[in-house]
């Protein structure tokens, strides 16, 4: 076989050892796989971090990762053991300084767990940095119902997630406020929020496909979420039915739970006779997240009936920026949890997000990179989420200004909000790289446009 630039090989799940960590050393492969067990354990805090991590990962680490709490992070700290066991695998606090030096170095602390020595002490924000980057909450036909495309639209059941994630794109209302975020709040009452959204459904019969997301669903007591997934079932208009969790992979054991895949059988089974597509869109972002409870939940998923099981991950810097990355990623979804890999996103405007953001370049270059090997049909799309646009591929840039970073797009399509608006259509619509990956000449020109920008 020839060299190729990317060398493909099976790679086996494992579930590294929760007994390394010190705080973690006497539970029980019955513990771990209790979902009750993993909410109650969840690491909000740096005491928690510490008890179960031990004295191996040093103070220099919690202080930075406190120092970030204080000064920069937009979501609080929420992190199931799940997903805590992830990072830095293959090592434990008897390897004394490489303990820490993993944990900086690893994919999902890197965005899981922030420490303030990850971001851009030149340009932390990009001056057009936004809460709510996407201006969701201003498309909302009813509270919590974002109506962006003319076929489809997004509701948000619930503002929590069993786990929190630094990059979080509504940091604006999902999770605990922060030193620096006060977070905005519902007001509706999630009964009525629902009853509404359904609602709206019924007299929108365009609409034919609904992100059920939040936050996450698998914060939704399962009935409440049964409940709604079986009132959508009885609009006639709707024809898919996705349900937005990060937890299969954050937290599995809520998915394989008996309750859990009981309901899931029995709405799969409605959606089926009716001909409509359930499916759950789940977010990895790194391939060691892909565990073995991981691919037990997508196929207890899979076995209850769901149409399909996909993922929509976000290029994150020093995390998954390569191709090797992506494609590793990827292939352990496919081959080994029977996960799709759907889109991966560039991360979103919000504030704080700077290191972690790749250029429109970078993107452009990943899926180029990346094509070929994959089935066609998994080959995920980088997609770039425009304000005031929706998705685009990365490669439907109309102009693109390389210097001060800045792409226009345009769109097909009118927003909820643009009924009345003639210029919808041939209007560009920016969007920004971030300002310190851009050539000096860039820099300067920010540097000037944030100077008029404060004044
Ligand atoms: S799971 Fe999704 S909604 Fe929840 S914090 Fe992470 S990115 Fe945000």
């Amino acid at each position: 076989m020839e060299d190729q630039p990317y060398a493909y090989r099976r790679r086996e799940l494992t579930e590294p050892d929760w007994r390394r960590l010190p705080g973690w050393a006497a539970v029980t492969p019955a513990q771990w796989e209790s979902a009750q067990w993993q909410r109650a354990h969840c690491v909000k805090n740096l005491r928690q971090l510490r008890e179960v991590a031990g004295p191996g990962l040093s103070d220099a680490f919690l202080a930075d990762a406190e120092r970030d709490q204080r000064e920069a992070a937009t979501m609080s700290m929420l992190i199931p053991p799940q997903m805590l066991n992830t990072i830095a695998p293959s090592t434990g606090p008897g390897d004394g300084a490489a303990f820490t030096e993993a944990w900086y170095a690893d994919p999902v602390r890197r965005y899981m767990l922030p420490v303030f020595s990850d971001r851009r002490p030149d340009w932390p924000s990009h001056p057009y940095a936004q809460r709510d980057s996407l201006h969701e909450a201003e498309m909302w036909a009813v509270e919590g119902l974002t109506h962006r495309y003319p076929t489809k639209v997004l509701a948000e059941l619930l503002p929590t997630c069993p786990q929190y994630c630094g990059h979080c794109t509504r940091m604006d209302l999902v999770g605990n406020s922060t030193a620096q975020v006060t977070k905005h709040k519902l007001t509706m009452t999630r009964d009525d929020r629902l009853a509404a959204m359904l609602d709206y459904l019924t007299v929108t019969p365009g609409v034919r496909d609904v992100v059920v997301s939040g936050g996450d669903v698998a914060n939704l007591p399962w009935p409440r979420l049964e409940a709604f997934v079986a009132a959508l079932l009885e609009v006639e208009s709707v024809r898919d039915i996705r349900l937005a969790s990060k937890a299969l992979m954050g937290l599995p054991q809520h998915w394989l739970a008996d309750e859990v895949r009981a309901g899931m059988e029995r709405v799969a089974g409605i959606a089926r006779s009716r001909g409509v597509s359930l499916a759950i869109h789940t977010h990895v972002n790194s391939a060691q997240s892909v565990t073995p409870l991981v691919a037990r939940a997508a196929a207890a998923m899979l076995a209850a009936g769901v149409r399909d099981v996909r993922n929509q991950g976000v290029l994150l810097r020093g995390v998954n920026d390569s191709p090797a990355a992506l494609l590793d990623l990827c292939f352990a979804l496919l081959d080994e949890a029977r996960i799709m890999p759907y889109y991966f996103y560039l991360c979103d405007m919000i504030p704080g997000s700077e290191h972690w953001r790749l250029t429109l370049a970078e993107a452009q270059a990943l899926q180029s990179a990346i094509m070929g090997y994959l089935p066609g049909f998994a080959t995920p799309r980088m997609v770039c989420d425009v304000p005031y646009v929706g998705k685009r591929w990365v490669h439907q840039v109309a102009r693109y200004d390389t210097v001060r970073g800045i792409s226009y797009w345009t769109k097909n399509y009118r927003t909820g909000i643009e009924a009345g608006d003639d210029l919808a259509l041939t209007r560009e619509y920016p969007y920004y790289d971030p300002v310190h990956t851009l050539p000096e000449e860039g820099r300067a020109w920010w540097r000037d446009q944030e100077g008029a920008l404060a004044g």
